[in-house]
């Protein structure tokens, strides 16, 4: 059999990367990326609503939430060391991780200690920001995803599109197709039937799960109080990881510590709805420490900073930090749905990923320069926010800092040096004016502008400059009077 390449929308684009205008175009120009976007997105969207109207109260839980997030990121550090004390009194060992690269090798020697070289993964967005299971490769460890949609983008060789459906590029043919070119355990005569290939993936994770000594998760929320990690997924995969291996190491942005089950129960409300549109998510589980005989018999906690205090340490751009990664945002983003995940460049697409990837990492290259722009700031995304989390006010935000901080092209830098010079002088100002008024026959003949100077006038026309200034015609008519006022 002839096995097709893989579709244009399946090339991982994280690394080296275009900018978002350049990797955008190309998706946009895949006709079946968006119509698979167009369709997941618009039934996703259509659920949420309904799981949202049905609760009276759902403004209230969603100003809860923004409280319970601020107060915990303006008193971080307290939380922090409480919970650390409370998950090594149950008997877990607490990591802090400045950046990926020390979590990755933190969480690799811990592996290496258990002499495995296999791990089974529950999905975690903390693991993929880090790009752990390419550390742990290089360390000839194998991890496996186990969530459906993670395994399927691991098969592929693939990237995730998507926070809560990573494979939301990929219709069921491609899958079907993924399954019985990658899978050697792929029954014959897979169909493309949800549940023949839900099946098939069930059959082939069951065995890993079961022969694995090592697992690795994230973790939605941790309680301070208690010590305890909470991890909501649909499949069950994540139960199995959490329960079945010897030992299991979580890694957690320092953002996902809650004070109190109380608070917990109020973002065990707001996740499930704005996620997968359901009153409550199938699987919750929780695990505090170790219990002798019951799960895993050590466990531990890799903290990740990774540019997150830094973001605290922004005024506007710190709300990016009460994010509960629900997706709400990409479902409704008119931007996300026509570009798709892999435009980011990020493991965190869409509105969220605009506001965070350059935060976290900075806006030092061209792609996550161009992230805050990934934006018609129409505010659907503020309004579906179950954390009230301004994301037109962080882009607009961002914009600025990108502006400042950015690559700009050369020219740029120069006509902007330029122009300062001229608007800092009355005479050079109106010299200036002179001038363009002189150059208006040429100008009319120039509507685009040459070179690199092209992207400034491609979706604008380049103004005719007027027969005199506004100053000229002030001096010329004394303001604008008549000749009776005069
Ligand atoms: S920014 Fe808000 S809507 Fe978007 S993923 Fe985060 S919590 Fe959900």
């Amino acid at each position: 059999m002839t096995v097709p390449p893989p579709a244009p929308s399946a090339m991982p684009t994280y690394l080296g990367m275009p900018r978002f205008p350049d990797a955008a175009a190309r998706a946009v120009a895949d006709e079946g990326l968006r119509r698979n976007l167009a369709h997941a997105t618009t039934t996703i969207r259509g659920r949420r609503a309904g799981a949202v109207a049905e609760l009276d109260d759902w403004s209230a839980l969603r100003e809860s939430g923004k409280q319970i997030k601020d107060h915990v990121l303006a008193n971080l550090g307290h939380y922090l060391r409480l919970l650390e004390e409370r998950v090594t009194a149950a008997g877990g060992t607490v990591h802090w991780a400045r950046d990926a690269a020390e979590a990755n090798r933190i969480v690799t020697d811990l592996v290496r200690a258990t002499g495995e070289t296999e791990v089974v993964k529950v999905k975690s967005m903390a693991t993929q920001e880090i790009g752990l299971n390419e550390a742990l490769a290089e360390a000839d460890i194998t991890a496996h995803e186990t969530d459906l949609a993670e395994l399927i983008v691991q098969l592929g060789d693939d990237r995730p599109s998507h926070i809560l459906v990573p494979a939301i590029h990929r219709n069921r043919a491609d899958i079907r197709e993924l399954f019985a070119r990658t899978m050697p355990d792929a029954p014959p005569g897979l169909t493309d039937d949800p549940a023949d290939l839900a099946e098939a993936a069930r059959r082939h994770l069951r065995a890993r799960f079961l022969a694995a000594k090592v697992a690795v998760s994230g973790a939605n929320f941790a309680v301070a109080d208690t010590g305890t990690l909470v991890v909501l997924e649909s499949e069950g995969n994540g139960r199995m990881c959490l329960t079945l291996p010897e030992t299991l190491i979580s890694v957690m942005g320092i953002e996902k510590v809650v004070p109190s089950w109380r608070d917990l129960e109020v973002f065990l409300q707001l996740l499930p709805r704005s996620s997968t549109a359901e009153r409550m998510n199938p699987y919750t589980s929780s695990w505090t420490g170790v219990t002798p005989g019951d799960g895993p018999s050590a466990f531990h906690l890799v903290l990740l900073d990774n540019g997150r205090t830094a973001t605290l340490a922004d005024d506007v751009g710190k709300q990016a930090l009460r994010c509960i990664r629900c997706s709400a945002c990409l479902n409704v983003c008119p931007v996300y749905q026509r570009a798709g995940g892999h435009a980011y460049g990020s493991p965190y697409p869409g509105p969220i990923g605009a506001i965070l990837s350059p935060q976290i990492r900075g806006v030092g290259s061209p792609v996550d320069a161009s992230l805050p722009f990934a934006s018609s700031l129409c505010g659907a995304c503020y309004d579906v926010c179950p954390v009230a989390i301004d994301i037109p006010e962080v882009l607009v935000h961002l914009r600025a800092r990108a502006v400042e901080e950015g690559p700009r092209h050369p020219l740029e830098r120069a006509a902007m040096a330029a122009a300062g010079w001229t608007l800092r002088s009355p005479a050079r100002l109106a010299l200036a004016q002179r001038a363009a008024s002189a150059g208006r026959g040429a100008a009319r003949r120039f509507r685009r502008l040459p070179g690199p100077l092209h992207a400034w006038t491609d979706t604008r026309d380049l103004p005719v400059p007027p027969r005199e200034s506004f100053r000229a015609w002030w001096r010329r008519t004394g303001g604008g009077r008549t000749e009776e006022e005069a």
